[in-house]
């Protein structure tokens, strides 16, 4: 089983994949955008540096996002990870390589999850996640509606929308995204690690085909 490093835009599903991953290989979900989101609810030093940025669809200063990745790292030690969201630049891309040089760690593929930007803003603009739990859930697609308006049909948590998913941070994030993807996904393919998974799908069926990757 291959460790993942997850590429794709805002809201292609990269989470919804990693929970089910997480569920039934046991991966550690080792989320960017989680660990930042956690930085601004604690009311950190770091949380107040990052919020607007967030906010606006910009991405983090490299330095930040590395070194909250490393100091994640040293703490899953040996497990399989996923990483969702990281890296989104050609730098931590670079910096990633050297972590994994470090740690001798070769058994890894790069997933590219294709999305058009119609879909994913559908996706981004109607996503809810329970506050306790972190099940991810939907406004408007009728088969990922909770049972109860804005309550977790796990744990009865509330569930809640995130701050950036607007309509206009939305659109930032995909830009930031095509600006600096590219050189992200040619950088894992010129090494032979790239994998590319057509997520204009059901999770359950791009989830398939992820599945052979990793297993393969
Ligand atoms: P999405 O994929 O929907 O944009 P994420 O939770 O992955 O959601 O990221 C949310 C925000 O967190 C990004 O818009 C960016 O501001 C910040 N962020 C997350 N990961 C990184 C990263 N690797 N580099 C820079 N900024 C990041």
């Amino acid at each position: 089983m291959k460790n993942i490093i997850f590429i794709a835009p805002p809201a292609a599903g990269k989470g919804t994949a990693s929970e089910l991953l997480v569920a039934k290989y046991g991966y550690e979900h080792i989320s960017t955008g989680d660990m930042l989101r956690e930085a601004i609810a604690s009311g950190s030093e770091l949380g107040s540096q990052v919020k607007n940025i967030m906010e606006q669809g910009q991405l983090v200063s490299d330095d930040i996002v590395i070194a909250l990745l490393k100091e994640k790292f040293e703490t899953i030690k040996g497990k399989p990870f996923i990483l969702d969201g990281f890296p989104r630049t050609l730098p931590q891309a670079e910096e990633l390589t050297n972590i994994f040089a470090a740690e001798n760690l070769d058994n890894y593929v790069a997933i590219f999850l294709d999305v058009t930007e119609e879909l994913a803003m559908q996706r981004s603009l109607g996503r809810i996640t329970c506050k306790d739990c972190g099940t991810i859930f939907h406004r408007y697609f009728e088969n990922k509606k909770p049972k109860a308006e804005g309550i977790c049909d796990n744990c009865g948590g509330e569930l809640v929308g995130r701050t950036d998913d607007n309509e206009e941070s939305f659109k930032k994030r995909f830009e930031t995204y095509i600006n600096n993807s590219k050189a992200v996904v040619d950088y894992y393919k010129d090494l032979g690690r790239l994998e590319v998974i057509d997520a204009n799908r059901e999770a359950q069926e791009s989830i398939v085909d992820i599945e052979k990757v990793i297993n393969d």
